[in-house]
């Protein structure tokens, strides 16, 4: 199994971290010809989505990732991630690959609680340590989308299809669990 890691900006060296942890080889895609390489999954890092956003369309990668995704390709996405798959975003115009059916709210906590830490339940994980830096949260999802955590009522996780999709860093904490459940998903796709 190989899973390719999005890395033309933000996080991306600790998800390939986790994963490798986990014994799952990982490729970065940071140019258009990184993309002719088979693999099994891609993690959307967190960052900077607007960044990330013109990157990939500067880059030509913009096209085929999303063509892989609707295809069925399995996705993580954290936080800038998210935006990224979010098909509706309510304070802002932009749009990425539009891929999951759920409306997202950037930097929704404000400037006060830009980042902190949250003990929270994530449905078939159990509690998981989660770190919300400058975080989007999920105001609405359509249905068959399924709701795997909320933070006081905000939905921070949730499962659609191919696509996995947190708020928080799940690669920051040194906990693996979403990238296991992610591997599972890989696993199950590929069957
Ligand atoms: N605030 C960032 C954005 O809107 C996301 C922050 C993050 O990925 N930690 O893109």
């Amino acid at each position: 199994m190989k899973v390719a890691v999005l890395a033309v900006q933000g996080a991306f060296i600790e998800h390939e971290k986790a994963l490798e942890r986990l014994g799952v080889e990982t490729v970065e895609l940071r140019k258009a010809e990184d993309l002719e390489q088979d693999f099994d999954g891609l993690v959307l890092p967190g960052g900077e989505s607007t960044v990330q956003s013109r990157l990939l369309k500067e880059l030509s990668m913009f096209e085929p990732l999303k063509k892989k995704i609707e295809e069925g390709l399995p996705v993580l996405a954290t936080c800038a991630g998210l935006i990224l798959l979010a098909q509706n975003i309510s304070n802002d115009e932009n749009r990425c690959f539009a891929t999951l059916p759920v409306t997202v709210k950037r930097n929704a906590y404000g400037r006060q609680l830009g980042s902190f830490y949250y003990e929270g339940e994530i449905k078939g994980i159990g509690t998981f340590p989660m770190e919300f830096i400058r975080a989007p949260y999920i105001e609405s999802v359509e249905k068959n989308v399924e709701i795997l955590a909320q933070v006081e009522e905000k939905i921070v996780g949730v499962a659609y299809k191919n696509q996995l999709a947190f708020s928080f860093h799940p690669e920051l904490t040194g906990n693996d669990r979403i990238h296991d459940k992610f591997i599972e998903l890989i696993k199950v796709s590929n069957n």
